[in-house]
């Protein structure tokens, strides 16, 4: 059995070849625009319309003729994608121009476009950029998307087919409350996730370049090019610490998918509330992403995956489901219970509350104790691989 996956490589474009890329760039978005002028005027711009606005736009403009067509047959197709998606979904919006200014340069090819030759990437007219190559290829890939971000790196995304991995089977549960100071804690300690020392680490220099672009500032001038150096550094490291955050999470979130058969986690929305520290909204956006990564790969391996409520597993007793009197202060590490005397670290009691819940088929302390049926009885709520999703997608 085959999956369709993305293999992202960095690209190392000389000044010449980078030139060619931001010139083919252009072409495509000066077609996207034109799409986008067409369906402004009242004509609904199918994806036939489009082809011949390029044949015709071909004919007419020796520019644009410069340029490969299989890019600018994507760039079309892409906008009809993109215009096809906006009606379909409520509330979308139509695709708007892209500004030359705002826009970041994203170039599509079919295999009529590219080719990998000397592990360099070639492209229409001649052009060969060196690759990265990270880890090898699984397959030959199908497509490539050629593209910049916002710090000038260029990445090359193919599309290629590997062999679904195999998962080995996983036994018994796992449990996982969100925290600031540990990402995640695990009713089994082993499998905590702290949060990120890199970005500690990252920090001091961070907030060297912070100040540094702070003392370049000039307020109510055109900044100089020192204020520009220094908000790229700026810029640069907390990408990498980003990049850091995504691949321990990774990690971690394999080594928990791989060993348990039932992964049961608190249901974490991040509020970013204005009043919340620039740490506690740093904290929230990682749990955010660490969750994604945990549950994506949970389904994908097969998982059972219960979502529970968070009201009440911070003041629940993991051990007799007695419920505290009052919710712990923040600064309070330790849960004890008033009546059997269960006394635990308050996150990994909540970790445990987390598991029971889901053990016994519920998604909510509330319904453990409204239903007060033995674990057998219960009625299973949780919900299996693909029906999560499309549940969690109905609910937005
Ligand atoms: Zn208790």
């Amino acid at each position: 059995m085959n999956e369709v996956v993305r293999y992202t490589y960095r690209l190392r474009p000389g000044g010449t070849a980078e030139e060619a890329l931001l010139a083919e760039w252009g072409r495509c978005r000066w077609l996207w625009n034109e799409a986008v002028h067409q369906q402004k005027s009242g004509r609904k711009p199918t994806f036939a319309r489009l082809g011949k606005l390029l044949t015709e736009a071909r004919a007419k403009l020796p520019w644009l003729r410069d340029g490969s067509q299989v890019a600018q047959q994507q760039t079309l197709r892409d906008y009809a994608q993109s215009l096809d998606h906006s009606f379909k979904v409520k509330g979308r919006g139509r695709p708007s121009a892209k500004s030359r200014k705002t826009s970041l340069p994203s170039l599509q090819y079919t295999t009529r476009g590219f080719s990998i030759r000397d592990g360099r990437l070639a492209l229409p007219r001649g052009l060969t950029i060196p690759v990265v190559w990270s880890r090898e290829l699984p397959s030959p890939p199908t497509s490539v998307r050629v593209y910049r971000d916002s710090l000038g790196h260029w990445y090359a995304s193919f599309v290629v087919r590997r062999e679904i991995q195999v998962h080995p089977s996983g036994h018994g549960g796992i449990g996982i409350d969100w925290g600031v100071s540990t990402t995640a804690t695990a009713t089994d300690p082993t499998f905590d996730l702290p949060h990120s020392g890199h970005r500690r680490r990252c920090a001091a220099e961070l907030a060297r370049a912070q100040r540094k672009m702070a003392r370049r500032h000039r307020k109510g001038r055109a900044q100089s090019r020192g204020y520009a150096q220094a908000k790229r550094e700026a810029a640069r490291l907390l990408k990498k610490a980003a990049r850091q955050t995504v691949h321990s999470s990774r990690v971690w979130a394999k080594r928990v998918v791989d060993r348990h058969d039932l992964i049961a986690v608190e249901d974490f929305e991040p509020l970013f509330l204005a009043k919340s520290t620039m740490a506690r909204k740093a904290a929230d956006a990682a749990v955010g992403a660490v969750k994604r990564e945990l549950v994506q790969r949970a389904v994908r391996a097969g998982r059972k995956v219960v979502m529970v409520r968070p009201a009440y597993t911070t003041m629940t007793c993991s051990s007799c489901f007695a419920r505290a009197k009052q919710r712990l202060e923040l600064h309070e590490r330790d849960f004890r219970c008033e009546s059997c005397g269960f006394r635990d670290d308050r996150d990994r009691n909540a970790a445990r509350v987390i598991l029971a819940v889901a053990e016994r088929g519920h998604v909510s302390v509330e319904d453990v104790r409204q239903s007060d049926s033995p674990p057998s009885g219960a009625v299973s709520v949780a919900i299996r691989a693909g029906d999560l999703l499309a549940v969690r997608q109905q609910s937005r």
